[in-house]
């Protein structure tokens, strides 16, 4: 059998996707090619360690995708000829033809969501940024983080944790960690009461200027650093190359993760929108090892299967030490047991370098 499956992303979802294909389809004469910007994987769920001053651990691809039968491409994606079936690089091959195309390529900063960000804001959602963000912290005196989401918790955690000199405010539009039980909000609380990080909640910020933030409400928050985490943002191409998408720009897909516009298209990760799940790692990478699973049904002209997306907790980082973990159902709604502490921390870490391994060996994953 011929045939040659294409996945866009080298990250979470579109390495577990690309070297699960190659497994599916060992022997039979196939062709799956990852293509990255980058020659590493990224753990972008510790890029606020690494804007901390921390050391990540290196990961190159080629190490990753070693005895997968994966081919890599580093390169960018510049466009996908829909039509043709071919996808455009700014790099040697230049041009890579697709019998399936698996599009993974998560997700960036929001850095148009009010006025001043792109000038004045610092963000911990690429390894770019948070490398920027570390130079800077290093002469800061004060910052401003904004998201009371989990990225913006763990990230205001760790700035204050790893320099107690630092004044940390964390500002967020509603409430700080609103998807957890009060149990968990309440550890939360005490957490930032002890390092000394000041919380401001439903404080809306209507701009971002050299000096800090302003609010909705008229109210100034001061900061020489202001870092924004109030939300992700998808990458544009799926929909500039005619890909059906949302109004956030992420991939419309069925149950078994096809495009609803294009079916030999297949979306995993934040880049794509797939009912009851959220931007995270534990969304992209069982979806990932799924898409790999259906582009390799696809191109050996079997049904895929329907996605499943079950979750079991939602992991906080606090700095090093200290940590919530939420438990929760299979659609994410908190559950009731809360582990938090050194315990939570550990956990965490953990389960952090337990997903790399699955990287490594997706095959044992169900
Ligand atoms: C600081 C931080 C902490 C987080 N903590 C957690 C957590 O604790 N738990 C959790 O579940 N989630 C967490 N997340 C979210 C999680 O990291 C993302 O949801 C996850 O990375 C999404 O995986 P993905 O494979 O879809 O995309 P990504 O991991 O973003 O991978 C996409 C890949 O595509 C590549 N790419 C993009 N555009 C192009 C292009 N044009 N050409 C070529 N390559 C391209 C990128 O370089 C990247 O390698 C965190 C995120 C951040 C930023």
């Amino acid at each position: 059998m011929t045939g040659h499956i294409v996945v866009l992303g080298g990250g979470y979802a579109g390495l577990g996707a690309a070297k699960r294909a190659a497994r599916r389809l060992r022997g039979a004469g196939a062709r799956v090619t990852l293509v990255n910007a980058a020659d590493r994987f990224v753990e972008r769920v510790r890029l606020h360690q690494l804007a901390a001053g921390q050391r990540l651990p290196d990961l190159p691809l080629r190490g990753l995708l070693d005895g997968a039968g994966v081919e890599l491409a580093v390169a960018t994606v510049t466009g996908i000829d829909l039509a043709a079936r071919v996808v455009r690089l700014d790099a040697a091959p230049y041009e890579l033809g697709y019998d399936v195309l698996v599009y993974a390529l998560g997700s960036g900063a929001d850095l148009g969501a009010v006025q001043g960000l792109a000038e004045h804001a610092y963000t911990v959602a690429t390894e770019r940024e948070a490398a920027r963000l570390r130079s800077r912290l290093t002469a800061a005196r004060s910052v401003a983080v904004v998201g009371g989401g989990l990225t913006g918790i763990e990230a205001a955690a760790e700035f204050k944790a790893a320099r107690p000199g630092l004044e940390v405010r964390l500002v967020s539009g509603g409430p700080i960690g609103a998807g957890l039980s009060p149990r968990a909000r309440r550890h939360l609380r005490r957490a930032f009461d002890r390092l000394d990080v000041t919380v401001r909640e439903h404080a809306p910020v209507a701009e971002v200027g050299p000096g800090g933030l302003l609010l909705r409400d008229g109210g100034e928050v001061p900061a020489d650093t202001v870092v924004w985490a109030a939300g992700f943002r998808v990458p544009e191409l799926a929909a500039a190359c005619g890909l059906a998408t949302d109004e956030h720009g992420r991939m419309l897909v069925d149950a078994t993760l096809r495009s609803l516009s294009h079916p030999e298209v297949l979306g995993a990760g934040d880049a794509a929108a797939v009912r009851g799940s959220r931007m995270s790692c534990q969304t992209g990478l069982p979806l990932g090892l799924q898409a790999g699973d259906a582009a390799a049904a696809l191109l050996t002209g079997r049904a895929p299967r329907p996605a499943r997306i079950r979750y079991v907790w939602q992991n906080i980082s606090l700095g090093r030490h200290d940590g919530v973990t939420q438990f929760t159902r299979a659609d994410d709604s908190p559950s009731g047991p809360v582990l938090t502490g050194r315990p939570s921390a550990l956990f965490k870490e953990v389960i952090t370098r337990g997903t790399v391994w699955r990287m490594r060996h997706p095959h044992l994953s169900p």
